[in-house]
């Protein structure tokens, strides 16, 4: 059977991706989020994934959260959101196809590709390309038509969900909706 790493950004995405794939592949599911901010919104989304990988009985790797290095890969580009978004992307990807590659993993894939709130093109076109450049094949799906079916399913489990998309200014863009609301 062919193997697969999937970088996966929180329970409800893995659990969306895995819906699609699982029966394809054998699984392997990188936890790779240097983005998420701050650190207890870290460690609630990464405990959901744990309970949610646990369950599913699939096979973890969890890297580092070195948000430092993240700080820095976007400096300048802050205010900028598809530039910003475009650099948070390429680190978790990029780091991605390193392990696969490093461990013989034949494919990689994206749990951000389920979201019709990620910019679902640019992940694409990232991914296609980093698999270019690393000879590791990049398994392409869009799980977004079965999002809200899908939240319903995963609500079920009780796991936590969160309520923005990670960093530091999404988390401020929804605190200034609320105060708007
Ligand atoms: S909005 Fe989401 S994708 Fe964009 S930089 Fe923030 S965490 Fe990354």
């Amino acid at each position: 059977m062919r193997s697969i790493l999937i970088h996966t950004c929180c329970g409800f995405c893995g659990f969306s991706t895995l819906k699609n794939i699982k029966k394809q592949f054998d699984i392997k599911c990188l936890w790779y989020n240097p983005n998420i901010h701050p650190l207890q919104e870290y460690e609630k989304r990464l405990n959901a994934f744990k309970l949610w990988a646990q369950n599913g009985k699939y096979e973890v790797i969890i890297d580092l959260y070195d948000d430092k290095h993240w700080f820095k890969m976007i400096e300048g580009k802050e205010n900028n959101e598809d530039l910003r978004c475009l650099n948070c992307y390429k680190i978790r990807l990029q780091k991605t196809v390193e392990i696969a590659k490093q461990r013989g993993i034949q494919y990689f894939t994206t749990t951000l590709l389920i979201s019709p709130y990620q910019k679902h093109e640019m992940i694409k076109s990232v991914c296609f390309d980093l698999a270019d450049k690393n000879g590791v094949d990049f398994y392409y799906f869009d799980e977004r038509p079965n999002f809200y079916n899908n939240k319903n399913e995963y609500h079920k489990f009780g796991f936590y969900s969160q309520k923005y998309c990670g960093c530091v200014y999404s988390q401020r863009e929804q605190e200034s909706k609320k105060v708007r609301e």
